[in-house]
């Protein structure tokens, strides 16, 4: 099995495949829980999906801004086509916030070689420089001297792209963060989960270390001596709301639906959570 969202990972097969390990405690996970089959539409193409739906009813709370944790410490994928024609597009304001260009200048790289490490390279910047001068993921800066955020992200807020457009131009495993796929070898089946207590075992994140969908950690003193402002107790909403545009987008309107209203169903979420106003997505 592999983890669905890292197989276009750089560093290849030792990210993305699930050792035997964590494969049985997958299967027994999704043996013991009531689970959900629908069809999922990933980059125009359909999957059939089993998820572990009521994982989508745990409280999330995307305070990126807040957040001092290194989620885009590295390249999450090869990057897609979309994303460096948006980045080729939009070079003087990529420059701008990561500073990449001037980097690779100062360090006497010639703008023809710039432009094709950002058509062609799998970081799009020279190898030799990721992780280098080009520290952690090419497409973070630092707005400031705590926070990380994501250059292509705010771009697409800069020019009030929609929640769809940010979607297609992030690559997809950064938008799902950290909700998890896991595919048999073949695809044939796609398993969908959050990180919790209950899956830590297995997924790919550490639930115990992420604060967006674990609200304890965030009440914690440890964390709060770390980061004292930002995930506050009343901010955290069902992932499903947190992240309805997101998954929309990301997975197709049928996922979200179905997962929504077998939740509503079951009394894991309430009608008037629907009134949630805020996208996260789009928060700026
Ligand atoms: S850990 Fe969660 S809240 Fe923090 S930056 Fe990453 S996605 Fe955002
Ligand atoms: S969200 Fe943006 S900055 Fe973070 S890992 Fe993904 S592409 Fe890189």
């Amino acid at each position: 099995m592999n983890y669905f969202l890292f197989l276009n990972h750089p560093k290849g097969e030792e990210v993305y495949r699930v050792d035997k390990e964590r494969e049985e405690l997958l299967k027994e996970h999704f043996k013991r829980v009531d689970t959900l089959k629908t069809e999922v539409v990933i980059r125009g193409k359909k999957y059939n999906a089993i998820v572990d739906y009521s994982a989508f009813s745990n409280l999330a709370n995307f305070d990126c801004f807040k957040c001092q944790d290194p989620c885009c410490a590295d390249n999450p994928i090869i990057y897609e086509k979309i994303t460096r024609e948006f980045i080729l597009e939009n070079a003087n304001e990529y420059n701008k916030k990561t500073k990449n260009i001037d980097i690779l200048l100062e360090n006497n790289y010639s703008e023809d070689e710039i432009i094709d490490a950002i058509e062609n390279k799998d970081c799009m910047v020279p190898e030799e420089s990721v992780e280098n001068e080009i520290s952690l993921c090419t497409c973070s800066f630092k707005p400031n001297n705590e926070s990380i955020l994501c250059a292509l992200h705010s771009i697409c807020l800069d020019q009030n792209l929609g929640a769809k457009e940010i979607v297609d131009i992030k690559p997809i495993v950064c938008s799902l963060w950290p909700i998890d796929i896991i595919s048999e070898e073949d695809e044939s089946v796609l398993y969908i989960t959050v990180p919790d207590d209950f899956t830590t075992g297995f997924t790919i994140e550490d639930y115990y270390d992420t604060p967006c969908v674990n609200k304890e950690l965030s009440q914690t003193a440890t964390f709060r001596r770390k980061n004292p402002e930002g995930f506050l107790e009343d901010e955290y909403v069902p992932l499903i709301f947190a992240y309805g545009e997101t998954l929309k987008y990301s997975l197709g309107e049928k996922f979200y639906e179905d997962v929504k209203e077998r939740l509503l169903e079951e009394n894991l979420i309430f009608l008037e959570e629907l009134n949630i106003k805020e996208k996260q997505i789009l928060k700026k």
